[in-house]
């Protein structure tokens, strides 16, 4: 009896844990793109903060501290719930408004405090590795998706047979089925000249936050609970894949050229 209530509660909490973030090979994607992307003076800056480690290596460490319950209170910086059907003036409106320590807010937050010389050292790592991880999950659209499904975490899909979320889905399955190692996905997206990275990484913040918020809609529309997906999902969606990955790659390196440049 004692066995069965243990795997009963096991099943229960299988089925309830939650992600919110790129895999762990997204978010080096999107890290690697920006260090390929960085002009000489903000690497060198950069160093004078994290020494010679990539910025890859750290992209997924506000992941892995989730463990840690001092660090609870960074659970709700990794994404951002909004209403359905928001125009862009509204999106902006409700983004700007909101009091919550979200994914929003706290960027912005990190950038102006990375921007103070007078921080100290382990407080600059410390934003480092959110900013370079929160620019990930900004363009993981599922990250700027409804509340009433934890952002597709509740939408229950198969993906080659194999039970799991859309949200899941969209951190990790997709990227994980191009078995692409995250060096080799930098290199087939990092391909562009200057002019086009220029115009992929215009905007600002909440103009991105927008764009996933759209391309959310988009993933919305496009599959409903208990839907069987595979490759014909992935053929429909690489394209829209693979912009997140590089403009978030392409956004990081614009802000830390901005920082540190
Ligand atoms: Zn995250």
């Amino acid at each position: 009896m004692k066995k069965i209530l243990f795997l009963a509660l096991a099943v229960l909490l299988i089925n309830t844990s939650t992600s919110w973030a790129w895999g762990t090979t997204g978010h080096r994607v999107v890290a690697e793109i920006a260090e390929r992307n960085l002009t000489r003076k903000a690497k060198k800056n950069l160093k004078k903060i994290i020494g010679d480690q990539k910025l890859a290596y750290w992209s997924n460490w506000p992941d892995f501290i989730k463990s840690d319950p001092t660090w609870k209170h960074a659970d709700a910086w990794h994404y951002v719930n909004v209403g359905t059907s928001l125009t862009p003036t509204d999106f902006t409106k409700e983004m700007n408004e909101t009091t919550a320590d979200n994914l929003y807010k706290k960027t912005l937050s990190l950038i102006e405090e990375l921007k103070d010389k007078d921080l100290s050292l382990e407080k600059k790592q410390v934003n480092l590795y959110f900013l370079i991880h929160l620019i990930g999950d900004a363009h993981q659209p599922l990250h700027v998706g409804r509340a009433e499904d934890l952002g597709g975490n509740r939408i229950g899909v198969e993906w080659f047979g194999q039970k799991t979320n859309l949200h899941t889905l969209w951190d990790s399955k997709l990227v994980d089925f191009t078995q692409y190692s995250y060096t080799e996905f930098s290199t087939v997206l990092n391909i562009h000249d200057k002019k086009f990275n220029n115009r992929l990484s215009e905007g600002e913040l909440v103009t991105w936050l927008y764009e996933s918020y759209t391309a959310a809609q988009h993933i919305y529309d496009t599959a409903k609970a208990d839907d069987k997906l595979s490759y014909k999902y992935y053929f429909d969606h690489q394209k829209d894949l693979e912009d997140q990955l590089l403009k978030g790659g392409l956004r990081l390196a614009k802000i830390l050229n901005e920082i540190y440049g």
